[in-house]
């Protein structure tokens, strides 16, 4: 084999299976059992302690699991993974292995409604000091860094405004003040950027998104440094937010297409994201690769690809958002995002359902927003479909007399 550096998309394909398969199989096994047998007592207390590798027991490791954190691995860069249930438990297993009483979180307003949640709810009943800064406010974010903090919290691009963080820029400041630097990967994905080559300490994604990418199965993983990953293992090993092997396998085989799919899916929102910048009953168009974007050249600087999250407000408000959605014919209203099928959401229903709309207000998120996972359905179609559902819209502006 030559050094050369492989290609994502075909370490999509490829990377992290060949240690699991069996019988000459091309293809990973889904290991269902819960436990393994061992005829050698020594052998078994081995692999129990760590001393050999090898599975014992379901809710510590799994074949099948484990070819998904490895293809995840390699793909973000990391020297370890370790995966969970979901997103949500991926997050929360990261706090609860390092955060104690009195500690200090650094992050942004426009984190993942549950992730705001736990921020805002759970973390305080601990009694952790959470500092939210204005998203894309980056000398606030350093100001507050410099008091000191446990953990730097980020996201970018983030849901549902697709805001950008200097992901480089905010590592480096964490770093200084000997803080963890934690990035939610979710929405741009190893295709489009590497957070770990920019800094962070941890990267985490939600897989039910894009990795998976089929809307079929919930998973969560987390990558880092062995060091940081074994804690964070052995925390959920114990509370036991364990991904299933047959997730696992349905998010490792949407996973090869993962390339093919962020390209699919760029090219989508960017042409759905222009035709949206020239209806007039459009106010705004929320999308990085966009250059009206308020944070464009920090994305183009950080990301490959700008990915297929985009948002946008109508000008009527909920009322418009109520007549436009269900006139689309391609598209699934879905508090989901990141799969093959696009998928429209006012943002009030999906990633801020749990906030009152005066803290969606305070965030900058209009009542009217919707946000648009674009799916990998042929350019032109989405684009006609979007034609008709604005010419109906307008037909019935009209008819109220608006
Ligand atoms: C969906 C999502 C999560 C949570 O993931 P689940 O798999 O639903 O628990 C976290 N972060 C982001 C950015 C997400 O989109």
């Amino acid at each position: 084999m030559s050094n050369k550096k492989v290609n994502m998309g075909t370490q999509a394909v490829w990377s992290g299976e060949k240690d699991v398969l069996v019988h000459g199989a091309t293809q990973v096994p889904v290991v269902v059992s819960v436990a393994y047998n061992y005829d050698d007592m020594d052998e078994w207390y081995d692999v129990a302690t760590g001393k050999k590798p090898g599975h014992i027991y379901g809710r510590n490791t799994n074949p099948t699991v484990q070819a998904f954190e490895e293809k995840v691995r390699i793909m973000e860069g990391a020297e370890a993974a370790t995966s969970f249930s979901t997103g949500m438990a991926a997050i929360s297993n990261i706090f609860y292995t390092f955060l104690r009483p009195g500690d200090r979180i650094v992050s942004i307003k426009d984190t993942y409604g549950g992730t705001n949640k736990i921020f805002t709810e759970f973390l305080p009943q601990m009694n952790i000091e959470i500092v939210l800064c204005e998203t894309g406010n980056h000398e606030e974010m350093e100001r507050e860094i410099e008091k000191g903090c446990k953990i730097v919290y980020l996201e970018s691009p983030t849901n549902p405004t697709v805001k950008i963080t200097d992901i480089e820029r905010i590592a480096k400041k964490g770093k200084e003040v000997g803080a963890l630097v934690v990035v939610d990967n979710t929405f741009a994905t190893p295709i489009n950027q590497k957070p770990l080559e920019l800094g962070a300490d941890l990267v985490l994604h939600s897989a039910t998104k894009f990795l998976g990418g089929h809307a079929d199965a919930l998973g969560g993983v987390v990558c880092g440094s062995k060091e940081l990953i074994e804690p964070i293992y052995h925390y959920r090993e114990i509370n036991g937010a364990t991904l299933d092997p047959w997730s696992a396998y349905l998010l490792l085989r949407g996973m090869k297409t993962l390339k093919l799919r962020m390209e699919q899916q760029e090219k989508n929102a960017f042409a759905i994201a222009r035709y949206l910048q020239t209806q007039e009953l459009v106010e705004e168009v929320f999308y990085p690769g966009l250059e009206t974007h308020v944070n464009h050249d920090i994305a183009k600087k950080q990301m490959k690809g700008f990915g297929g999250m985009l948002s946008f407000s109508l000008k009527g408000g909920m009322d418009a958002v109520k007549i436009l959605l269900p006139a689309l014919k391609y598209a699934n209203r879905a508090a989901n995002l990141g799969a093959v099928e696009t998928t429209y959401g006012p943002a009030r229903t999906t990633s801020h359902i749990e906030c009152t709309p005066e803290e969606r207000a305070a965030v900058g998120i209009p009542d009217g927003l919707v946000r648009i996972s674009a799916g990998i359905e042929d350019t032109e179609d989405l684009i006609n479909d979007l034609e008709n559902a604005f010419a109906i819209l307008k037909e019935h502006m009209l008819s109220v007399g608006k």
